[in-house]
């Protein structure tokens, strides 16, 4: 098992065993820049608990902060998922894995290069049950509705209402509001359980105007 894995378990990051079972399968370094992984190393990559570029000024987000938000979210087998901000494709990889053939991903980026590379990267693992689209997940993935696990990955100054309108009752929603990662659980048609962790830091959610 990789240190940083078994690190991120011992830590406590890291706790549901499909979880724990991605992160060994899906390997980060294929989800770098070529160039890095020349530089550094798969090695390197692998052991690496921090972002790391993928140009464009956005990262492949640090795996203990992927670790966090995936057990806040707790994503099961069969479930239909909405990823925001899929990036370089990593942790829409890791979703895949999770909710496996009878579950779905919709991965949206809105820089149509990233959401290409993040296209090609998640296509080295030949999942089926992906589909990436290229635009501004601030509106949520409306045609694709309802889901049952919301995730983003860039930082707005609140969640935003389509989002919530787009989950299951019963659903989670794990999203960063400012420095912290907030976890809504849908309890009725306009009611939420929320819970907030500070101490995080995410690129911003940029909105379409
Ligand atoms: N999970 C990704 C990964 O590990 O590679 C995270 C990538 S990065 C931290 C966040 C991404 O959110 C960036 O690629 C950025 O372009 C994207 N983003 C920001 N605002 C967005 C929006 N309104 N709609 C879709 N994507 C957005």
């Amino acid at each position: 098992m990789s240190r940083l894995i078994d690190r991120l378990i011992k830590e406590g990051y890291l706790n549901s065993p499909r979880i724990i079972q991605a992160f060994k399968e899906i390997s980060r370094a294929d989800f770098a820049l070529e160039e890095l992984i020349k530089k550094e190393g798969r090695e390197f990559i692998e052991e690496y608990n921090a972002p790391l570029s993928i140009s464009f000024g956005q990262t492949v987000s640090q795996p203990l902060t992927v670790a966090f938000m995936l057990e806040l979210l707790q994503p099961e087998k069969g479930d239909r998922i909405l990823d925001i901000g899929s990036g370089s494709g990593w942790q829409t990889a890791l979703l895949a894995k999770i909710v496996g053939q009878d579950g779905f991903v919709y991965a949206i980026e809105r820089i149509r290069e990233l959401k290409e590379f993040g296209q090609r990267n998640v296509g080295k693992y030949g999942f089926k049950n992906v589909e990436f689209v290229c635009g501004d997940g601030s509106k949520g993935l409306g045609d694709k509705a309802p889901f049952d696990r919301i995730i983003a990955a860039a930082a707005g100054e609140e969640i935003q209402p389509e989002w919530k309108k787009q989950l299951k009752i019963g659903g989670r929603l794990a999203a960063p509001v400012g420095n912290a990662i907030r976890l809504l659980i849908k309890t009725g048609e306009d009611k939420f359980k929320k819970k907030e962790y500070p101490g995080f830091a995410f690129v911003p959610l940029i909105k379409e105007k």
